[in-house]
């Protein structure tokens, strides 16, 4: 008998891919169904990309098709944002989904879309399939997210005018600093299609989490209960995290790992910001300085970040332009920069980190909870503002920069205090702070076992999707 079949379509940027292929992997190995991920990918440099799909494929849970890249151009404004690209990409490559269905032998019964593939959820209904959208995301960002209709509505102007925080029902209220950027300026046309996205979530079937009860059992008893958000919210959600990459340990020599090897458990920082973050040279210098006045341990990777459409660019004089004269020589021995991707979620498990500089971009905070690792949040964009909020003020695993990076440069002496607070054996606040990352590593293992929350609740929802055999 065949097994049931699943499709996920994951929408274009590294960021995107990576949290649905994780998703089929974890689907495919839990559930024992078929998995066909079609990824919607940035075009013709996106090598990240296709590296991460190789990977998922050689491990053979699930199948991957790359599909061919479809021109924007005559849709987009030339100075159009990422977000709004991608929704377009996502848009425009409809006919392409459909034809790929069609070939299909065996039809998939269930079709899952990121956050930003909603648009493709009209193609589930005219095939016959169920439609579930997977937020990569937490409980909050998405209450947020199908509150917005609402907000849209009722508040005139514009947010970032709006002093006091917004109330969400049953949850926490969202300050206008918080907010994605592309909540700000209600007059482009992002924001448009993120309160179509708003308005499209709950006229799914229902949405997978990547959060777990324990983590946010508030919120998403808010977003299953509260009589205000249920009026929005009108179908069921599975909290189903911590979703993310398995650790790999690499056979080969490595020099991050052979510099790690020696040092003292808990010494290192981990400076990484995700795939796409970058900061200006003077933002780099402060960094550097910092870090250097901090007198802890460090682990830095530079990097010229490749964009969300996939440009990627030379690194090297980043290296050069941005650090202090002699940094790299006085750092030596305490410090090691690396200026190329990293294999993060192995540096993140490896038993010398001890607290994570982060731009706090979701699937990074849960590779660090995971780990019971403490986070220095450096919120850059997209809804990173509001997951340093949440870790900072809601979770207690992190301590923040007082005012947004984005907004100001942070100065040397505040980078050093906030390393101490998270490294420093003899700190209070990073006793603190440690403490209850350890809690929440147990909790997110915890989720997972046999009957655990996340693990109950995806059995919950493969049985509604008639999945289990
Ligand atoms: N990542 C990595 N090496 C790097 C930078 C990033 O492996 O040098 C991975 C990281 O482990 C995470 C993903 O890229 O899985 C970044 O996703 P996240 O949601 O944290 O942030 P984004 O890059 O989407 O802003």
């Amino acid at each position: 008998m065949e097994r049931p079949h699943v499709l996920l379509v994951a929408s274009p940027g590294l960021g995107h891919l990576i949290p649905i292929l994780e998703l089929g992997n974890r689907l495919s190995s839990v559930l024992n169904i078929r998995v066909t991920v079609l990824a919607v990918t940035s075009g013709s440099s996106s090598l990240t990309e296709t590296g991460a799909i190789r990977e998922v494929v050689a491990r053979g849970t699930c199948e991957v098709t790359e599909l061919p890249s479809v021109g924007i151009d005559h849709f987009v404004e030339p100075d159009a944002t990422v977000f709004t690209r991608i929704i377009e990409k996502m848009r425009a490559t409809k006919p392409v989904v459909e034809d790929a269905i069609k070939s299909m032998t065996q039809k998939p019964t269930v079709m899952i879309v990121d956050f930003l593939g909603t648009v493709m959820m009209s193609i589930a209904d005219d095939v016959g399939m169920a439609k579930y959208v997977y937020v990569a995301s937490h409980a909050w960002f998405l209450a947020v997210m199908v509150y917005l209709p609402i907000l849209d509505r009722v508040v005139e102007g514009e947010y970032i005018d709006i002093k006091e925080p917004m109330k969400i029902p049953g949850c926490k209220p969202v300050g206008a600093d918080d907010l994605m950027e592309t909540m700000l300026d209600r007059s482009n046309r992002h924001y448009e299609e993120c309160v179509r996205c708003g308005e499209e979530i709950p006229i799914s079937d229902g949405v997978l989490v990547n959060t777990w009860e324990d983590l946010q059992g508030n919120t998403l008893a808010a977003l299953r209960e509260d009589r205000e958000m249920s009026q929005v919210m009108k179908v069921p959600v599975y909290s189903i995290g911590p979703i993310i990459r398995s650790n790999r340990p690499t056979k080969k020599p490595n020099s991050i790992f052979e510099w790690l090897n020696k040092q003292r458990v808990r010494s290192v920082l981990y400076v990484c910001l995700g795939s796409g973050g970058t900061l200006s040279l003077k933002q780099t210098t402060e960094l550097a300085c910092g870090l250097e006045m901090s007198g802890q341990s460090f682990l830095w990777v530079l990097r010229r970040p490749t964009s969300y459409l996939g440009e990627s660019s030379n690194n090297d004089d980043l290296v050069s332009d941005g650090l202090p004269e002699g940094f790299l020589d006085r750092t030596r021995g305490i410090g090691l920069v690396v200026t190329q991707w990293a294999p993060q979620v192995e540096i993140l498990s490896h038993e010398a980190i001890g607290g994570f500089l982060s731009h706090c971009g979701w699937s990074s905070v849960l590779e660090s909870l995971t780990k019971g690792v403490p986070i220095v949040a450096w919120p850059l964009y997209a809804e990173q503002w509001m997951n340093a909020t949440l870790l900072t003020e809601e979770i207690g695993v992190a301590v923040r920069t007082m005012e947004l990076p984005s907004k100001r440069v942070i100065g040397r002496e505040e980078v050093a205090s906030l390393v101490r607070k998270i490294m420093a054996d003899e700190n209070e606040e990073a006793r603190k702070v440690r403490a209850k990352a350890e809690e929440v590593r147990v909790s997110s293992e915890r989720a997972w076992t046999h009957g655990g929350s996340s693990h109950s609740s995806l059995l919950e929802w493969a049985e509604r999707c008639c999945l289990l055999s």
